[in-house]
């Protein structure tokens, strides 16, 4: 049995980062950017107004002090303004501020008499000014090449004025459901059946992952077909399998990939839960075979499938896999097995609570879930351990 370490590295040696493209910048949303990105403009670009106001000398501008209001420079244009002492420009939020300015004074501390205002109150060189350049200088760097770009960072990249920014790919994935017992969905099950849902949660999982998910398909246990159904879903990048990667005799994904010609690379980690997990390549599509328990086949998604569908798309080494968080535990645990156990549990307020039934078939306490801890062989924890987990999106 491999190590889940090894386990990992040999996933990750496997898979190549994908040729990108040039999207539009929306499209970049939960995306890998695929360079160093610097500012090519200054932010705030000029020295402009943080208020509706009054552009003014500070020297002249104290309480009780009559200033004339010489002209007015609204935002989103320039009026090419100069002002001297004792006088005011009227200017509004964003407006670049007029020559000879060194203040603003709000709206709100003047009081206005024709083209005069009476200052309330003193102001301070540099008073609700946003200088160019405060926020942001030129050349300096905005995104690293294998950052996630998020909402934030799409913002920023508008402000720079770009429309576009040359990404990673979305890998390409395939996802087939194995098992004689799996109903479909809307369909009635048979005496002994349940209903199958790994593949809706695993493509959920892959759309969370930067993937297009092309093909979902459910496959009988049977040879010839599992095979021709296998055989479809190795033309895309990624081809991940659920079920039937165990010991038994209706477990047929190892034969079924033999038969493909697939290089199984790895065969059954020491994790729990997810110890069948079978990691392959075929024609170029790596291949991951995922136990058929719901729990199983989450936490192996999590573990393998991510990082690697990620690596595919561009991510940098550090955004491969989850994020880990520190936190206590709110109760005993401990790990009297052979294998690395990731218990699943909820993480609320700087405490992990394990969630619901520990084990694979267990997806009621999954669904609560936003964390996972993971404890190795002999580990034995008190209540308040601190500990480090792990979470996802
Ligand atoms: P297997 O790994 O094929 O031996 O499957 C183990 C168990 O996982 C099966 O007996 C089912 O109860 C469950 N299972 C397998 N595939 C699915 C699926 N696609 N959706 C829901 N449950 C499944
Ligand atoms: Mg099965």
């Amino acid at each position: 049995m491999t190590s889940e370490t090894e386990a990992i590295a040999a996933v990750l040696a496997r898979v190549q980062l994908l040729p990108g493209a040039r999207v539009p910048l929306i499209e970049s949303l939960g995306r890998f950017s695929a360079h160093d990105l610097w500012a090519q403009r200054a932010l705030p670009p000029f020295d402009n107004s943080a208020m509706d106001g009054y552009a003014v000398q500070a020297k002249s501008c104290r309480g009780g002090a009559r200033l004339r209001v010489i002209g007015e420079q609204p935002a989103g244009v320039d009026r090419g303004l100069t002002m001297g002492a004792a006088e005011a420009i009227r200017i509004f939020t964003g407006a670049r501020l007029p020559a000879g300015a060194d203040a603003v004074i709000m709206q709100e501390e003047v009081m206005r008499e024709g083209d005069v205002i009476v200052a309330r109150c003193d102001v301070e060189s540099g008073e609700f000014i946003r200088r160019q350049g405060c926020d942001l200088a030129a050349g300096q760097k905005i995104l690293a090449g294998g950052d996630q770009i998020v909402a934030q960072n799409i913002g920023l990249l508008a402000a720079q004025g770009m429309a576009e920014i040359d990404v990673g790919a979305l890998p390409r994935v395939a996802i087939v459901s194995t098992g004689d017992e799996l109903a479909r969905a809307g369909a009635i099950p048979l005496p002994g059946q349940v209903f199958e849902s790994n593949s809706v949660m695993l493509h959920a999982l892959a759309l969370g992952a930067s993937a297009k998910v092309v093909m979902v398909e459910q496959a009988p246990d049977a040879l010839e077909q599992l095979t021709e159904t296998l055989r479809h879903g190795l033309e895309c990048d990624a081809l991940i399998v659920s079920g039937g990667v165990s010991v038994g005799e209706h477990d047929l994904v190892r034969p079924s990939l033999g038969a493909l010609g697939a290089e199984i690379a790895l065969w059954r980690v020491a994790i729990k839960p997810g110890k069948p997990f079978l990691f392959g390549r075929a024609h170029g599509c790596s291949i991951f075979g995922l136990p058929g328990n719901p729990v199983s086949a989450f936490v192996t998604f999590l573990k393998f499938v991510r990082p690697a569908l990620r690596k595919m798309a561009g991510a940098s080494g550090e955004n491969l896999g989850l994020r880990a968080v520190p936190a206590q535990i709110a109760s005993d645990l401990s790990n009297a097995g052979d294998r690395s156990h990731y218990f699943r549990g909820i993480l609320r307020e700087g405490q992990f609570i394990p969630s619901g039934l520990q084990e694979s078939h267990a997806l009621f306490g999954l669904s609560r879930a936003n964390a996972l801890l993971r404890l190795a062989p002999g580990d034995q924890l008190l209540r308040g351990a601190p500990v480090m987990i792990e979470t996802w999106d």
